[in-house]
This record gives C-alpha cells, sequence and structure tokens, in this order.
C-alpha cells in the first residue's frame, strides 16, 4: 500500500474515530459501564457500518492511546495495523509507520 493510499485510509478511520467521539459524549452519566454502547467500526474501509458495541471502559482503553483503534472481528488491515487485542466480537488494533503518524494528527480530543 503506498503513502497515499494509507493516508486516504487514515482519513476514513479519523471520520469514524470523530463519530464515535460524538457517540461517546451523548452516553448518560447514569449509563452501567459494563452495558455495551453501539461504536461504530474504525476500520479503513469508508463503506464498514458494521456496529461494534462494547462497554464503556474498552472504549476508553482505545482512546487512551492516539494510534489505536477498535474494529470488528476481521476488519484489521495487516499491512498498516498491529493487533493489539482480539476477541471473537471485536479487535483493538494499533498503527503503525505512517498510518501511526497521521492517526496521532487526528486525535479529536484534548490529552
Ligand atoms: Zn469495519
Amino acid at each position: 500500500m503506498d503513502d497515499a493510499a494509507v493516508e486516504r485510509v487514515a482519513r476514513n478511520e479519523a471520520v469514524f474515530r470523530q463519530a464515535n467521539e460524538r457517540l461517546r459524549r451523548r452516553v448518560p452519566e447514569a449509563h452501567a459501564l459494563e452495558e455495551p454502547i453501539p461504536f461504530l467500526c474504525e476500520c479503513g474501509d469508508e463503506r464498514c457500518t458494521t456496529a461494534v458495541p462494547v462497554a464503556l471502559d474498552v472504549y476508553e482503553r482505545v482512546r487512551a492511546d492516539a494510534t489505536r483503534f477498535l474494529v470488528a472481528a476481521g476488519h484489521r488491515e495487516p499491512s498498516y495495523e498491529r493487533l493489539v487485542e482480539a476477541t471473537p466480537d471485536y479487535e483493538i488494533v494499533e498503527k503503525i509507520g505512517r498510518a501511526a503518524e497521521i492517526a496521532v494528527g487526528y486525535v479529536p480530543r484534548a490529552l
């Protein structure tokens, strides 16, 4: 995959991540921590509309590192994503190389 393609994919993922951030902000205070929230798959496929229901603490764990993304099981792109955590329902992936640099530049929340 060349740099331009990696960049395009990374920008798609940033859009999904921003949508998830908006969703996360709408979660009421009283929401039970273990109750899954239907976050969007943050994979590089712009047509992907898979919901990835995870508990808020899982999402927060992903978001704590700007290079990490939440994707549906099997949606990882091995050429620029390293597997961090796999479950039957979702995977946490970490960007590598140019994809990681772009991801770090697209942090939607204050550090
Ligand atoms: Zn996906």
